[in-house]
């Protein structure tokens, strides 16, 4: 049965040319021609033997997802693509002044079950593999004809849920005989579990982390994210300084202003408190409200003072820009409303 190319690490893919008895040193080679000069076939790679690209093209599908939809509002395009066993996944492209992003999904739906979130409602189906992973950013570059210089995952799906599959794409993208992204240009979001991120600090050539925190205090987190009773903040904060300490990064610290709900003065005070210390900017997002949850966006009123309150205490802050909001960026919308409109009849 054939496998995903993409999902090949370098060294996977040197262990498939030692278990033939042929040089390692041939995958970076097809590494280079697959990803750098945008190779697509196997049997181009004449500077192999025959049998080789005969091995390889056995072995190794090159396919990716198809797109099965997508939504243009000039500054951001959604995608939704469809993987290879029927389930789709989103990806969002947007483009900014400073380059193009890519927001990626990690799962199909997610267990994180976030009360303000659509995808939290959509639980989770399965994990992607890395090939998934790595597929859903050639898919967008070709359906686009861009080339994406910046990676955020924070599409569907909790990336430390789905561990090893992150870890592996994030080798398999930041390779320097392959894509080359580098780590810096790519941002992994986190409902927050400790163990992995205490882990992820440790990798060689760390990336950005972002921390969906949304709650100043445990009583709050508690009631939108059921993850916060797992992980009492407390825990999470100590995993956060340790990340930071370790690889010398300032962290992001998102936090989503829901009306009348985390957007208080009160709140402001308490989230410059508990972040005190912490080498970190805080992230406000506009909430994107969606037909199937109760929450509603702060008014610009509430999310100013807000700002103010925390710049006031020394904070670093941002206002995240509202993108998309057309393309219905918001995790897990356009799935949603493709997946609950009948087939069409053919
Ligand atoms: N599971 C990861 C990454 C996916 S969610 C995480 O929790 O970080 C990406 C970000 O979008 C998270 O901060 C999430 O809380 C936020 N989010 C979810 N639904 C949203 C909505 N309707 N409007 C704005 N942000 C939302």
């Amino acid at each position: 049965m054939q496998i995903s190319f993409w999902g090949q690490t370098l060294p996977q893919l040197q262990q498939f040319f030692a278990a033939r008895g042929e040089n390692p040193a041939k995958a970076a080679l097809v590494y280079e021609s697959i990803y750098r000069r945008g190779q697509r076939d196997f049997a181009a790679l004449i500077w192999l033997k025959e049998p080789l690209r005969r091995a390889l093209d056995e072995h190794f599908s090159l396919a990716l997802p198809q797109v099965i939809a997508r939504v243009d509002d000039g500054e951001s395009s959604k995608f939704l693509l469809r993987l290879a066993d029927g389930h789709a996944v989103e990806a969002v492209l947007m483009r900014r002044r400073y380059g193009i992003f890519l927001c990626l999904s990690t799962q199909v739906g997610c267990n994180m079950a976030c009360a303000f979130c659509e995808s939290g409602r959509q639980k989770k189906q399965r994990d992607l593999t890395a090939a998934e992973m790595l597929a859903q950013v050639l898919a967008v570059e070709e359906a686009s004809g861009e080339k994406v210089t910046n990676l955020v995952l924070m599409g569907i799906g909790e990336p430390f849920d789905n561990y090893a599959n992150t870890c592996d794409f994030l080798d398999i993208i930041t390779a320097p005989e392959g894509l080359n992204l580098g780590p810096r240009h790519i941002t992994v979001s986190t409902c927050g579990l400790p163990q992995q991120i205490r882990a992820f600090a440790r990798r060689p050539r760390p990336t950005n982390l972002a921390i969906s925190l949304h709650a100043p205090n445990d009583a709050l987190r508690q009631q939108l994210m059921p993850i916060g009773r797992a992980y009492p903040l407390a825990q999470l904060l100590e995993a956060l300084h340790e990340y930071a300490d370790s690889t010398g990064q300032k962290l992001l610290i998102e936090y989503v202003m829901l009306q009348e709900v985390n957007d208080g003065a009160e709140q402001a005070l308490e989230l410059a408190q508990l972040l005190r210390g912490l080498p970190c900017t805080v992230n406000l997002i506009p909430y994107n409200e969606t037909a199937h949850l109760q929450f509603s966006r702060s008014s610009k009123e509430r999310t100013m003072h807000f700002y103010d309150l925390l710049k006031q205490q020394g904070m670093s802050v941002t206002l995240r820009k509202e993108l998309g909001a057309e393309a219905k960026a918001a995790c897990g919308q356009l799935r949603a409303e493709i997946l609950s409109q009948p087939p069409e009849q053919s």
